[in-house]
C-alpha cells in the first residue's frame, strides 16, 4: 500500500510545487503567524533593516517551506534552500553563506539535524554576518574572517525541542505552526482544484478536508487520489460519495488516519494493552523509525485525542479504543 503521510514520490513533489501558495494573501490559515510575520517583515522593510532570523516549527506539510518562500517574495529578494542533513561539513555551510547576496533569504529545512561544527559557524553568521574559515591543520592552522552580506535565515524544524539553546536564541522570531481546521483545508482544496482543473463539489471538499489530518499537504495529495478515482470510476466530479469511496481504496479512514497511524494505535492497544509504552518500543512494534512515529504520526494522534503523552510513556485514550471498535478498559484516559 501507499503511505499518504510519511513518504513522497518525485511526481507528487512536482505537483506540490505547482500548488504552493506564492503570496501571503494566498496562504490559507495560520492567521496569528501570518499577522506576526507581516509585522516583522514590514517593520524591518520600513526601517530599511534586514529582518530578524525566523524559525518555524511544527509537523510536516503545514506550510513551513511555503512561508519561507513567501518571506523572500515579500522582501523582494532571492531564496537559497538547503537542509540540516546536507550541511555535514562546515565548508558546505561556508560555501552557501558566502554566495548570499545582500538581503537574501537562506532557508534551512530540518535545521535540528545540522552537524555541530556547522551549527557553531552559524552562530557567528547569524549574529555578525561573519564566518571564520579555518585554513590548514595543527599548529599552523589560521582562521580567516570572512564578511557576509546581510541575510535572513529561515529555519524549519519538526522538533523545536531538539534545537540547542544557543541556536534557538539567535532567532528573533519563532512561530509554531498549528494543524489547520477543516474549514481552512476546504479553502486549500478549492484553490488547488482550481489550479488542477478538478471538478470539486462542496460536499466533496468537506469530506476530503475532514480526513486530511489537519495538513494542507495531505489535503492536496488526497485531492489528487480522489480525482483519479473520479475520472476512472465515475464521471469526474468529486462529490462526497466519490470522495468516500476513493478514500476507502486508499486506506484513509473516517478520521483521516492512514495505515501507519492505525498501526501505532493497533500496537499500543493490541500489544501493550493501551500503554503506557515508550516511543522506541512502539516504533519497533510498527517497524518504523522512532522519529517518524514521533514527528509524523504522533502530533496528529494527540491532537485528535486518540493518544496521550504521559511521563511513563504513550497511552491510548478511550476514543482510540472505540475508534478500533473495542471497549476501553477502566484505566484508559478520556
Ligand atoms: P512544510 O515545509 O511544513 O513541510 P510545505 O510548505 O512544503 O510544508 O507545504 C506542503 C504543501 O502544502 C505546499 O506545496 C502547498 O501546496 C500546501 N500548503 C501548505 N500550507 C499551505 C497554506 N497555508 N495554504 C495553501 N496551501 C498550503
Amino acid at each position: 500500500g501507499v503511505s499518504l503521510t510519511a513518504h513522497q514520490d518525485p511526481a507528487d513533489r512536482d505537483v506540490e510545487v505547482s500548488l504552493r501558495p506564492r503570496k501571503l494573501s494566498e496562504f490559507v490559515g495560520q492567521s496569528r503567524v501570518r499577522e506576526q510575520l507581516e509585522l516583522v517583515l514590514h517593520g524591518a522593510l520600513k526601517r530599511g533593516d534586514q529582518p530578524d532570523h525566523v524559525l518555524f516549527s511544527g509537523p510536516p506539510g503545514l506550510g513551513k517551506t511555503s512561508l519561507s518562500m513567501i518571506i523572500a517574495t515579500e522582501l523582494g529578494s532571492s531564496i537559497r534552500v538547503t537542509s540540516g542533513p546536507a550541511l555535514e561539513r562546515p565548508g558546505d555551510l561556508a560555501a552557501m553563506l558566502s554566495n548570499l547576496n545582500e538581503g537574501d533569504v537562506l532557508f534551512i529545512d530540518e535545521i535540528h539535524r545540522i552537524a555541530r561544527p556547522a551549527e557553531e559557524m552559524l552562530y557567528l553568521a547569524m549574529e555578525d554576518y561573519r564566518v571564520d574559515i579555518v585554513v590548514g591543520k595543527g599548529p599552523g592552522a589560521t582562521s580567516i574572517p570572512l564578511e557576509l552580506a546581510p541575510f535572513t535565515l529561515v529555519g524549519a524544524t519538526t522538533r523545536s525541542g531538539a534545537l540547542t539553546g544557543p541556536l534557538r536564541d539567535r532567532f528573533g522570531f519563532t512561530a509554531h505552526m498549528e494543524f489547520y481546521t477543516p474549514e481552512e483545508l476546504e479553502l486549500v482544496l478549492r484553490r488547488s482544484a482550481g489550479i488542477l482543473g478538478v471538478d470539486l463539489r462542496d460536499d466533496g471538499a468537506v469530506e476530503i478536508a475532514r480526513r486530511s489530518r489537519g495538513t494542507p499537504r495531505i489535503a492536496n495529495r488526497l485531492l489528487r487520489r480522489v480525482r483519479d478515482f473520479a475520472e476512472v470510476r465515475a464521471d469526474g466530479a468529486v462529490t462526497r460519495e466519490v470522495a468516500r469511496s476513493a478514500l476507502e481504496v486508499y486506506d484513509v479512514d473516517e478520521l483521516g488516519l492512514d495505515r501507519l497511524d492505525r498501526a501505532v494505535l493497533g500496537a499500543l492497544i493490541g500489544s501493550f494493552h493501551g500503554g503506557p509504552v515508550g516511543i522506541s518500543t512502539l516504533a519497533v512494534a510498527v517497524g518504523e523509525e522512532p522519529t517518524t512515529v514521533e514527528e509524523v504520526c504522533e502530533p496528529y494522534l494527540v491532537r485528535a485525542g486518540l493518544l496521550a503523552r504521559t511521563p511513563r510513556g504513550r497511552v491510548a485514550t478511550a476514543a482510540a479504543w472505540e475508534h478500533l471498535g473495542l471497549t476501553p478498559p477502566q484505566h484508559a484516559p478520556g
